[in-house]
This record gives C-alpha cells, sequence and structure tokens, in this order.
C-alpha cells in the first residue's frame, strides 16, 4: 500500500478508532459516601475508556464528578452500598461488580454472584473475600490458618469479666478492636488499665469485639498487591506508612532498611496473604515491622489504599489502573518505581474550615515534584480526608527538602 493510500485508510477510519473502547464491559462501583478511591478509580478507568457506573449515596459525589453517565441505561445509582436494592439495581446495568470499601453488604452480593451464575458479570474481589475481610477476626483467623505471621489475638464478648479474660491473656496495654465497620481507628480501643474496661465498652458500642495482643512496632509498612482472577499475584514496592491518631498522615516509598533482604521477606508475606483469598484486584496489606526485623500482618484491605496513592505519579501503573486491568482481565501492568524517592502526604481536615487545606495546596503548587489531589468532597471536617499531595524526587535527601515546606504549612497540631 502507498504512502497516499495508506494515510486515505487512517483518514477514512479515525472515528470508529477513537471510540472504541478498551473494554466493552461496564464496571460498578459500590461506593462509600463521598469516597476518595472511587474518584481515582474512575478517573483512571476514564483514561482506559472503561465505562463506569457509581452507587454512591451522594449525588454529587467524588467519583460521579469524575465520570458523566454515557448513556441513559448508564445513570449512576444514589444510595447506600449496604441497601440490597440498589446493589441488584447496580448489578444489572453492570458487567463487573468492584468495591472501594469493605463494608458493603456481602451477603447481597453472595445472592446476586449465585444469581448470576451462567451469565456474563463478574465479582471482585469475590464475595466470599469481601465477608472474610470486613470481619476483622475471621480475618485475621483465615491469615492464621494460611500460615501468615498475625500476632497473638483472641474473640471476646462485649462484657467487663471478658474484656479482664483478654487482658489476663494477652496483656496490658491491649488492644480492643470492633470485629466490623472500623476506619481510620475509630473502632479500636487502647486498654491501658482495667479500670478503663467500662469506657471501652462503651466507646465500641454494641458491636462485636475481639481483642489483640500489644503490638512492639518500630514502623509501620505496606504493600499493594495485584491479583488477577486467576490467581497470579503480583507486589508493589515496601511503603512505610506514618500514622497520626489513626490515619495514615505520610507514605515514604520505597522503605529504606539496613536490611537488604526485608523488603523481598516484606512483599512475600503480602503476596502469600493475598494468595489466601480469591477474586480479582488490588490489596493493600499492612504489616507490623519489629526491632529484630520480623513482621506481623495487620490487616488487609480488599481494594484501592491509602498506602497506594503514591503509586499514581511514583510507579510505572498506578494501583487504580491495576485494579482495573485485574477485574477486566487485561495485562497487569508493572508495579516498579519509576522514581528514586517519592512520599504521599494526605490532606486531612482540620477543623469544617477549608482554609488549612487551599494553604498547603498553594504550597505544593510551588513545589517541584508535588502532585495535588483533591478530592472534590463538600464539606470540610476535622480527620476527613480531604485529598493528598504526592511528591517524586531525585533522591531521598531532595525529597526531604521538598517535603519541609509542605510539613510546615500544616495547621500547628497536625505537622
Ligand atoms: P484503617 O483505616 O487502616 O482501616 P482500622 O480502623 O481498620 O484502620 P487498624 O489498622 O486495625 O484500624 O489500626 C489502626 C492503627 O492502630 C494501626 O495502623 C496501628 O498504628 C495501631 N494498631 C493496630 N493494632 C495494633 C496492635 N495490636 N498493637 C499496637 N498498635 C496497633
Ligand atoms: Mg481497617
Ligand atoms: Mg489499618
Amino acid at each position: 500500500m502507498s504512502v497516499v493510500s495508506s494515510l486515505t485508510f487512517i483518514s477514512n477510519q479515525p472515528i470508529q478508532r477513537d471510540r472504541r473502547p478498551m473494554s466493552e464491559k461496564v464496571v460498578g462501583i459500590l461506593g462509600v459516601r463521598g469516597g476518595q478511591l472511587g474518584r481515582m478509580l474512575a478517573a483512571s478507568a476514564s483514561l482506559l475508556n472503561v465505562k463506569v457506573i457509581i452507587l454512591d449515596a451522594g449525588e454529587h459525589a467524588p467519583a460521579k464528578q469524575i465520570v458523566a453517565p454515557s448513556a441513559p441505561h448508564l445513570t449512576h445509582v444514589d444510595g447506600s452500598f449496604a441497601d440490597p436494592d440498589k446493589i441488584r439495581e447496580l448489578a444489572s446495568k453492570v458487567d463487573i461488580l468492584t468495591v472501594e470499601i469493605e463494608h458493603v453488604d456481602a451477603a447481597t452480593l453472595e445472592e446476586v454472584r449465585v444469581a448470576s451464575q451462567g451469565s456474563e458479570l463478574a465479582i471482585h474481589p469475590s464475595p466470599l473475600t469481601i465477608q472474610i475481610i470486613q470481619d476483622k477476626f475471621w480475618q485475621k483467623q483465615h491469615l492464621s490458618s494460611h500460615g501468615l505471621p498475625v500476632y497473638e489475638f483472641l474473640e471476646v464478648k462485649s462484657s467487663v469479666d471478658a474484656v479482664h479474660g483478654a487482658a489476663q491473656n494477652l496483656g496490658l496495654p491491649l488492644m480492643l478492636k470492633s470485629r466490623t465497620l472500623a476506619y481510620d481507628g475509630r473502632g479500636n480501643f487502647v486498654l491501658r488499665s482495667l479500670d478503663q474496661t467500662e469506657e471501652a465498652i462503651s466507646a465500641l458500642g454494641d458491636r462485636p469485639l475481639y481483642a489483640e495482643k500489644w503490638v512492639p512496632f518500630v514502623k509501620e509498612i505496606a504493600v499493594m498487591v495485584v491479583r488477577t482472577a486467576e490467581g497470579e499475584v503480583q507486589s508493589y514496592p515496601v511503603v512505610e506508612t506514618i500514622h497520626k491518631e489513626n490515619i495514615c498522615h505520610l507514605v515514604f516509598a520505597p522503605l529504606r532498611s539496613r536490611d537488604p533482604l526485608l523488603s523481598q521477606k516484606a512483599r512475600s508475606i503480602a503476596e502469600k496473604a493475598i494468595r489466601a483469598f480469591s477474586g480479582a484486584g488490588v490489596f493493600g496489606v499492612e504489616m507490623f515491622l519489629m526491632e529484630n526485623g520480623d513482621i506481623f500482618v495487620n490487616e488487609i484491605a480488599p481494594r484501592p489504599h491509602n498506602s497506594g496513592h503514591y503509586t499514581i505519579e511514583a510507579c510505572e501503573t498506578s494501583q487504580y489502573e491495576n485494579h482495573l486491568r485485574a477485574i477486566l482481565s487485561l495485562p497487569l501492568g508493572s508495579t516498579a518505581l519509576k522514581v528514586p524517592s517519592a512520599a504521599m502526604l494526605n490532606l486531612i481536615g482540620h477543623s469544617s474550615s477549608m482554609e488549612e487545606i487551599t494553604k498547603i495546596t498553594n504550597t505544593a503548587l510551588n513545589t517541584p515534584g508535588a502532585s495535588v489531589h483533591l478530592y472534590g468532597k463538600s464539606e470540610c471536617r476535622k480527620g476527613r480526608k480531604m485529598g493528598h499531595i504526592t511528591l517524586v524526587a531525585e533522591s531521598d535527601a531532595q525529597l526531604r527538602a521538598r517535603l519541609r515546606p509542605l510539613l510546615q504549612s500544616l495547621p500547628e497540631s497536625s505537622s
């Protein structure tokens, strides 16, 4: 074919080529009210021409702001991830269901899975995986039974005697945790003395509880793992996570350690943990690093994770894109870092005013290597994740120098 005729051939096709979707499949996301993970997943989907429908109670939810409904039958659903009818409605509109939160109604997802057998509908990760992970006690039992290192834990009834028994068994301080609906440490109570037992029980409400032995860790680390429906797993680099008041504050990638084998060990544990579940997608594996180099799994998130935000700018394929690739059965992308050093700073609301967030955002706009992500949340509240900043640099020293003015822009109590 001559150059001219091949150009003619191309020019006859452009509209069809541009409109061809990456995948014909429509993805439905069970969203948490005002969630940022669904927003970043939807942003990633739009780059791949993947159609997305969001189930979220907010009409102008962060994720819905990103993707406009692309056809009348593809309109978003206003409702809760815990409402069976809304989940069924979403399922009727999509080819693949996925989640941005683990606290969804897993029983309805399982019912939808059973009812859809023989059809094309897929649910990722599997309802069983979500069911195990959403109960942190079952999750720990599951990990333990698959030979993963977890610190001592036991079931405990919501009574003074039962908590005293657990404290006798595991010692003080004792970490009392709600088995379900926990996030950002809401659902944890550190029992330092037996006098606090009643306060702990009333603070944790009527929710089923379990207890964990106090872990004297030196660092918290995390690894994102992406898993295909067939069970192939690939891990991202190990990161250090720094929490403040139980909320992730800073993430550093990659983890620096004098032990050259530590990162490989952490990645192997994280991969093994995710092999123990079923279904496709990305998973966040939170771990404790001990003084002697031992590693214990804290918990797993069956979805994109705060500790993986940095992958958008710092890795060859972001956690969001790899989640989509995994659930759409597309080839997985490389999880390698593409910069020598990276950090992620969460922008946490300090009060009802957006002023502090705006201040640090302006500093970031003047910082080389900084990328600002704002989540489009309608209201700022103390403790609410309003956005994050990713920093990339050529070295750790450069990263620290770039991070300093950002930390200095934070309100006094949160820097
Ligand atoms: P997330 O927002 O990550 O889902 P969560 O509410 O599920 O949080 P955990 O991850 O269980 O809560 O705990 C929150 C934080 O509390 C941990 O990141 C860690 O700093 C601390 N922590 C949890 N368990 C223990 C423990 N057994 N011993 C000591 N510290 C702990
Ligand atoms: Mg959790
Ligand atoms: Mg956690």
